[in-house]
C-alpha cells in the first residue's frame, strides 16, 4: 500500500516520519510512503494526506501545477487526511477568505472558519479526550492514553451548528473530536458559535484542524493508516514507478 504526502509546501516531512513510525508501529510491511508534486504520482497512491501549511499558496500551486482536478478526482474515492490548511482545502465552504474566495478541492461537507483561532500569536496547544470508538484498536497497538495533545498553530475550526438536530441532518459527517470553548466566539453578521469541531471523518476522508505530525505521539497516523488499510483491502490497488522517500 502506497500513502502519498502532498509535498509543495508546508509540513510533509513531519508526515512522512510519522506514517513510517506508523507503519512499523501496525507491522504493516508493505507500506510505502512517497512525496507527491505531479498527477501521475497522485496516481500512484493508495491514499494520501494533505498537510498543513498555508492553504491560499498550497491551491494557488496545485492550480499552477494541474493538480487540482486531478485531487478532486482522487479524493472523491480514495483515503485521504487534510491537517489544518488540509482541512481548510478539502473543505466545500469556507468563512474568513477574502473577497473572490479561495481555490478548494472541495470534496468534504464542512464549513471551516480559516484562521478561527486568531493569528500565528494566537497559536496553542491543549489536551484532548482521545475519541474513544476510533481508537480502542489503535490504543491496543500504539502506546498512547484517554488524552492527545493537539498542537493548534494559526487553526482553522469547522462551524458546527448549536442546534443538535440540524446537526444530525449533515448527512455523513461525523464531527470526531469538538472544543467547547470558554466564551462564545463571534463569527460576524450576530452568529456566534459556543464550541467547534476540530476533527471530522466523512466516509474516506479525515480532516484534523490540530497538527499530530509536531507531536511523538502517532496514533492520528496509525489511524489514517488503518483507514487507508480498510479501503484497500490486502494489497495496494494502485501500482507505477514513483520513487519511494
Ligand atoms: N490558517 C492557515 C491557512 O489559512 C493554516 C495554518 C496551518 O496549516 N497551520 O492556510
Amino acid at each position: 500500500m502506497r500513502v502519498g504526502v502532498l509535498a509543495i509546501q508546508g509540513g510533509f516531512a513531519e508526515h512522512i516520519s510519522h506514517l513510517k513510525k506508523a507503519g512499523v508501529a501496525l507491522a504493516e510491511k508493505e507500506l510505502e510512503v512517497v512525496e507527491v508534486r505531479t498527477a501521475e504520482e497522485l496516481d500512484c497512491c493508495d491514499a494520501l494526506v494533505i498537510p498543513g501549511g498555508e492553504s491560499t499558496c498550497m491551491a494557488h500551486i496545485c492550480k499552477t501545477n494541474d493538480l487540482l482536478e486531478p485531487l478532486r478526482d482522487f479524493c472523491s474515492t480514495r483515503p485521504v487526511w487534510g491537517t489544518c490548511a488540509g482541512m481548510i482545502f478539502l473543505a466545500k465552504s469556507i468563512q474568513g477568505s477574502k473577497e473572490g474566495g479561495q481555490l478548494l478541492i472541495g470534496n468534504m461537507d464542512i464549513t471551516v472558519n480559516r484562521n478561527f483561532f486568531g493569528n500565528q500569536v494566537h497559536s496553542f496547544e491543549t489536551s484532548m479526550a482521545t475519541p474513544g470508538s476510533h481508537f480502542d484498536e489503535i490504543n491496543s497497538k500504539v502506546h498512547g492514553g484517554d488524552t492527545f495533545r493537539a498542537v493548534f498553530i494559526r487553526a482553522p475550526a469547522i462551524i458546527m451548528s448549536d442546534n443538535e438536530e440540524q446537526e444530525k441532518g449533515k448527512g455523513e459527517v461525523e464531527y470526531i473530536s469538538i472544543l467547547r470553548l470558554d466564551e462564545p466566539a463571534s463569527l460576524g453578521e450576530g452568529q456566534t458559535v459556543s464550541r467547534v469541531a476540530v476533527a471530522a471523518k466523512q466516509n474516506h476522508i479525515l480532516v484534523t484542524a490540530f497538527h499530530p505530525e509536531l507531536t511523538s505521539d502517532i496514533r492520528w497516523h496509525a489511524l489514517f493508516v488503518q483507514m487507508a488499510r480498510d479501503h484497500c483491502g490486502a494489497g495496494g490497488k494502485v501500482q507505477g514507478a514513483v520513487k519511494e522517500f
